[in-house]
């Protein structure tokens, strides 16, 4: 079917129910007319054509801003799930979901990120490209718990968990098919941390909604991360010198930058070599052994060892939290080469206060983290005030409030580990359609511990009789920190990766990625392998050039597509 005229089309094509077309196709909605589109439950509030601008860059675009499932919370405030999709004009027929982050509560820019480190987007690839809000506003009139009140709000959890990925997915898909006149020919989903999380959720809740899916850093578990983080604090709190504004401990203090650069020198030392090259990379993380009491003072402090309340510290921490019956309530963490940077510690402890300033906890587990795990994972949520997140985290039980995470209550019909996470092996739905997942961690990452992403996928691998790989791929990124950052090979382009699984069956044995500008070897390139296999030297050549490398198993186990990796970066 074929409309005639522009307005029987507007009524025609907005008719079918969210995600149905009515024909294979028809007139295009031009830019401006989509904001009288009659699209059930949406309200568009921006629809405007924009020239290609430069900064940031992007090609001339529809951009349309809208709002879906406009509500009254239970707190009595206004709900929507807003979305935000830049439409360019060279389309390339494909659909682009970008991943949100933190707790969402604001519109991501749409462009569409490509890979980390990368310097251009996927609009200007010619992607329609879509982002959410998730739900819920970020409250920026209210210090301190701004981000998180919207915990309070039963449906907004959900929203946040899963329920604004499936509806922000189908109401842009729709308004891509009436702008274009054809619905798209491939979806995409690309994300990093919670937009991690996300992509792991729609491979598990929505497979249909895309063909291919990159989840970097993913926080499937996440409820059970901030566990973690209160757990941290608590621990590196035990090593801390000096108290805050609060009287609670001053986590900067636990660990001066001198004092992890020691960690990180002496994890170096015994892990660096075991993959055949000390290169300041660990490629066989799953070989390192690494007790933090090998640097313990044997006397007083001094700049080359720890006090026995910093070994014991790390020792808490990297065997990951547990209740007062051992049992582990999230993940251990390996010791890699990354801890030693500005990009762990912002997570784990934050950074000292300069002169003369207020003591004031800055670390992101103390910050973000303080107000996500009262507001939004605990079931009923616990309303702390601003003034209280800091001591909620030294105070919180790991008996008495842990399993809160698992509870319903009231209104609160989904406890946070069901509407958060995403930590199912059950992907049958998304591979009998043929799709494909992407999943990248940086081994270094001080806030989702890569060794809770491996074990999933070996969960993953053994449902499948290890024929995971034939839909689902993990890399793991030695020295990277959260989602970027670190001495490490973390700038990459997933995107073109996805896209070459998804349309040209080509199966991604090896990712190219090139150092992080501010790594001691600005210039080094590494293929990324696909666990469980590793980057490995060739023995001859530049180590600082990717196409000296291969991607072999560990000599513990059994070789397989050995010499494979280097043909794909010649
Ligand atoms: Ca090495």
């Amino acid at each position: 079917m074929s409309c005639r005229s522009h307005s029987l089309c507007l009524i025609l094509c907005t008719l079918g129910p969210l995600g149905t077309g009515l024909a294979a196709a028809h007139d295009r909605i031009a830019c401006s007319d989509l904001a009288l589109a009659q699209i059930p439950d949406t309200t568009v509030t921006l629809a405007q054509l924009n020239p290609a601008t430069e900064d940031p860059m992007a090609p001339e675009h529809c951009e349309v801003i809208g709002s879906i499932g406009e509500r009254t919370g239970f707190d009595g405030k206004p709900y929507a799930i807003g979305f935000h999709l830049r439409m360019p004009v060279a389309w390339n027929g494909r659909f682009f979901f970008q991943g949100g982050g933190g707790v969402d509560g604001f519109l991501g820019n749409a462009l569409g990120s490509t890979g980390p480190g990368q310097t251009d987007n996927a609009v200007s690839r010619g992607y329609a490209v879509v982002s959410t809000d998730a739900g819920h506003q970020f409250e920026f009139g209210v210090p301190g718990i701004g981000g998180v009140l919207f915990g309070v709000d039963p449906q907004a959890r959900v929203d946040f968990g899963y329920h604004a990925l499936d509806v922000t997915t189908r109401v842009a898909k729709r308004i891509v098919e009436l702008h274009y006149g054809e619905r798209a020919r491939y979806s995409y989903f690309v994300g990093c941390s919670n937009g991690g999380r996300q992509g792991m959720v729609a491979s598990q809740r929505f497979p249909r909604h895309f063909d291919g899916i990159v989840a970097g850093n993913p926080g499937f578990n996440l409820p059970k991360a901030a566990i973690a983080e209160a757990w941290d604090s608590q621990a590196f709190g035990r090593a801390a010198t000096q108290v805050d504004v609060g009287g609670e401990p001053y986590l900067p203090t636990s660990f001066s930058f001198a004092d992890l650069a020691l960690v990180a020198n002496a994890v170096l030392a015994r892990c660096d070599a075991l993959d055949g090259l000390g290169d300041g990379i660990i490629d066989n993380g799953p070989a390192c052994r690494f007790d933090p009491s090998v640097l313990e003072c044997p006397a007083a402090k001094e700049p080359t060892c720890l006090v026995p309340e910093q070994v014991a510290a790390l020792q808490d921490v990297f065997d990951g939290a547990r209740n007062s019956r051992g049992r582990p309530l999230y993940s251990d963490w390996p010791y890699d080469a990354g801890i030693g940077t500005p990009g762990w510690r912002v997570w784990k402890i934050g950074f000292p206060a300069a002169p003369g300033q207020p003591l004031v906890n800055n670390g992101i587990n103390l910050t973000l983290g303080a107000g996500a795990l009262p507001y939004v994972f605990m079931t009923p949520p616990d309303l702390v005030s601003p003034d209280g997140l800091v001591s909620y985290m030294f105070g919180f039980d790991f008996d008495r409030d842990a399993p809160r995470i698992f509870e319903t209550s009231g209104p609160y019909t989904e406890s946070s580990q069901e509407f958060m996470t995403a930590a199912s092996t059950d992907l049958r739905g998304f591979t009998r359609l043929g799709n494909k997942l992407i999943v990248y961690h940086g081994v270094s990452d001080p806030v989702f511990s890569v060794n809770d992403t491996v074990r999933w996928y070996r969960r993953l691998l053994r449902r499948t009789d290890g024929r995971a790989d034939r839909f689902a791929r993990l890399f793991l990124i030695p020295g990277m920190n959260h989602c970027g950052g670190g001495p490490a090979t973390d700038q990459f382009d997933a995107l073109t990766s996805i896209v070459d699984w998804v349309e040209r069956g080509r199966a991604p044995d090896v990712i190219v990625a090139t150092a992080n500008p501010a790594s001691p070897w600005p210039d080094r390139t590494r293929p990324l392998c696909a666990f469980p296999e590793q980057a490995r030297y060739r023995g001859e050549g530049d180590v600082d050039d990717a196409a000296n490398f291969v991607c072999s198993t560990p000599s513990d186990a059994r070789p397989r597509h050995h010499g494979r990796g280097h043909r794909r970066h010649d």
